[in-house]
Formats: C-alpha cells, sequence, structure tokens
C-alpha cells in the first residue's frame, strides 16, 4: 500500500545522519531535536501550542482528559472512523455518541451532529478521514452555538488547508477547533520511524495542561496537580520527523498525482465511484478509497492479488457493530451510510514513490475486472 523503503532512501544521508547524531548525543527523550520538531511544525501549522506524544490515540486521550470531561459526558464522533476515536472516549467512561457520514466526503454530516447534541455534550470529534477535511464551517458553527469543544482528529490528513466559506484565507487541518490530534505512524502522510504523536492548540492555557497531563500531571519536576499519562516522541523520533516536515508539501503533491492518475482512468465507470473532494478543503490523499456500485468487492480483491495488487479495506466493520462498541442504542442499520460504505469501499495504493507504469498497472488492473 506504501513504499516507505524508497521515500527513505531518497532522504538517506539526511535521516541516518540525524539518527547518528542523536545516538551519539545520548539525549534520547527530550533532546533538542524535540523542541526544534515542535518549533519547526507550529511555524508549518500556523499554531500557537505544538505538544508532541507517544501516538496518536494518546493524543486523542489526553486532548479529552485536558479538557476536564467527566464520566459521563457525551463526545460526538463518526461511526465511519479508526476505532482509537471512540476508543479513548471509551476509556475514560465518557460516552461516544456516534453519528452518520457524508455518503461523498466520508466526514461528519453537520445534520446528524446537531440532532445528537443533548445537554451531556461536551464535545465533537470530527475526523479528517482519508485525507480531507470535514465541514469545519458547519460543525464550528454547531460548536460555537452550543458552546462545545472540537477535538480534530487529523491523523490521516496533516498539512491540508481548509478554506472557510467566504474567507480568502486557509487554514491548515488541526489548527481550526480547540485542539488537533495527529499521529506521526510510519504510513501516515508525516510519519516517523516508530510511534508518535501530537496535539495543536491556539489556547495558551489549554496548551499548558496538555504538556503537563502528558507529562504526569507534573509542570515542576516531582510536583503533580493532576492525573496525568507519560507520553512522550522521542528525540530520533523528532529528528527524523524534523527532515521529513521540510518534504511533507512535495509528498502531498506526489499522492495527489497519484490520485488525478486513477481519477482519470476511472472516470465515468458505471462500477466505480472515485473520491469527491470537498470543497473547502484540500485533498491529501492519506488513503484512495473508490466506492464500488453493484460490484463483488472480495472478487476484485482477490483478482487484484493474483496480480500482487495490495487492496484495503478501510474500514470493514462499522463502530457500532464492533464487538467492543455494542450498544443497544446502536441497531444494525442505524448507520446506514456508514454501513452501506464499510461494504462498498476499496482503498488502492498511494504513496509519494508511485512511478507512472505502476499506477498504468493498478488502474488497468481494476478496469480489467470489469471487462
Ligand atoms: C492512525 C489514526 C489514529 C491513531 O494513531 P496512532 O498513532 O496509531 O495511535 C487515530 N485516528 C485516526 C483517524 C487514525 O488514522
Amino acid at each position: 500500500m506504501v513504499d516507505l523503503i524508497s521515500q527513505y532512501e531518497k532522504i538517506q544521508p539526511e535521516i541516518d545522519k540525524a539518527v547518528l547524531d542523536v545516538i551519539r548525543s545520548s539525549a534520547y527523550i527530550n533532546g533538542p531535536d524535540v523542541k526544534l520538531f515542535q518549533a519547526e511544525l507550529e511555524n508549518y501549522l500556523g499554531v500557537k501550542h505544538v505538544i508532541p506524544c507517544a501516538n496518536g490515540t494518546d493524543a486523542l486521550q489526553i486532548a479529552m482528559m485536558a479538557l476536564g470531561f467527566q464520566p459521563g459526558d457525551e463526545v460526538i464522533t463518526a461511526s465511519f472512523t479508526y476505532v482509537a476515536t471512540a476508543e479513548v472516549i471509551a476509556l475514560l467512561k465518557l460516552k461516544p455518541v456516534l453519528v452518520d457520514v457524508n455518503p461523498d466526503t466520508f466526514t461528519l454530516d453537520p445534520k446528524a451532529v446537531e440532532a445528537a447534541i443533548t445537554s451531556r455534550t461536551v464535545a465533537i470529534v470530527p475526523v479528517h478521514l482519508f485525507g480531507q477535511c470535514a465541514d469545519m464551517d458547519a460543525i464550528m458553527d454547531i460548536a460555537n452555538r452550543h458552546k462545545l469543544a472540537v477535538i480534530e482528529d487529523v491523523a490521516q490528513a496533516i498539512g491540508a488547508n481548509y478554506y472557510s466559506n467566504g474567507n480568502s484565507g486557509s487554514k491548515k487541518a488541526g489548527t481550526i477547533g480547540t485542539i488537533g490530534c495527529t499521529s506521526f505512524f510510519p504510513s501516515k502522510n508525516l510519519g516517523c520511524y516508530g510511534d508518535g504523536g501530537a496535539l495543536f492548540t491556539n489556547d495558551d492555557e489549554l496548551g499548558k495542561k496538555i504538556r503537563m497531563i502528558a507529562n504526569h500531571g507534573q509542570s515542576v519536576q516531582y510536583y503533580h496537580d493532576e492525573i496525568g499519562v507519560n507520553s512522550r516522541l522521542d528525540s530520533m523520533q523528532a529528528a527524523i520527523l524534523r527532515i521529513k516536515l521540510k518534504h511533507l508539501d512535495d509528498y502531498a503533491t506526489a499522492r495527489q498525482q497519484v490520485a488525478d492518475y486513477y481519477n482519470k482512468a476511472f472516470a465515468n465507470h458505471p462500477n466505480i465511484k472515485t473520491p469527491v473532494r470537498f470543497k473547502n478543503s484540500d485533498h491529501v490523499y492519506h488513503q484512495y478509497t473508490l466506492v464500488l456500485q453493484n460490484a463483488d468487492r472480495n472478487k476484485l480483491r482477490e483478482f487484484l492479488a493474483t496480480k500482487e495488487i495490495p487492496a484495503m479495506i478501510y474500514y470493514p466493520v462499522p463502530l457500532h457493530l464492533q464487538k467492543a462498541y455494542r450498544d443497544p442504542r446502536y441497531k444494525e442499520g442505524a448507520f446506514p451510510v456508514t454501513e452501506k460504505l464499510c461494504s462498498s469501499v476499496i482503498s488502492l495504493p498511494i504513496h509519494t514513490e508511485m512511478k507512472e507504469e505502476t499506477m498504468k498497472y493498478i488502474s488497468q488492473s481494476v478496469l480489467d475486472f470489469f471487462n
């Protein structure tokens, strides 16, 4: 699905040196690269505070801890997402309130969000799924009217610009809501060589609190004001991310070129719906996801496998039908769009080093299946 080796080979001398420098410095935890990466990412995103942490799931958990939510508080998120989003809500004994997504963009349906609000609702967690932003104008409007926090899950869309309605400027995904949370898992658009994550916020107080919670609830060493967690980005990962951050926009362009190629190849095909770009957002194509119409997805996958083409299903089971998240509130049929997507989406390989002959081979193979 991704080719991290070829990507590494292009920046190998720089990466190797950076990693060796960290080893030789012995500043493995909280070394200078962590602070420098933080500052560089703040600058890139145009956000006041970046707080690095150990992974994207931790980022979401720390965000909800920092906002002081209490057990039983309700947090609204999408039924079509990676499990991490709902997992931390449940872990903190908050109540996940799932809502359906838009059938074209796969992101939170604002009307469904508004309908799900109760007196216990404290936050909305839009997931910028597959590389483009949710409808943040509508979501921020709802949040402002109901005084709710907005935690953006930007694990799949770092670097995407969001263009607000009637506003000539743009903001980076993850810097629009109260807190943005991201992951630097290797295959993410900005990936390190292990685990990593970060939170973003423009709120000074919240920035301090997040930093404290990620560091055992201490702002002064050995004085613990809150119950926190231990969640750090290590120096070696930060050193790697500093290098890869410089390439992030080029990486997005490379992914967009693959998507453009696929889009042309599949245009107007009766069985294939290509990704729909939301007009207010860039699409940085963390995934290139097709919706199949009147087609046997398993057979297509098997056919592609015989041609050594991997294809993945993100995600095969909606959250509300997962064993761990079964809830009498949500029966089968509760979220028709999500359920339909889970049975009809398929993601094709997309990465920064894809050669045109590979794009051609993959798209032709998909087309051959239908012929
Ligand atoms: C990857 C991902 C996460 C979790 O990130 P980890 O670093 O693996 O913990 C959370 N949300 C979404 C949407 C993701 O894609």
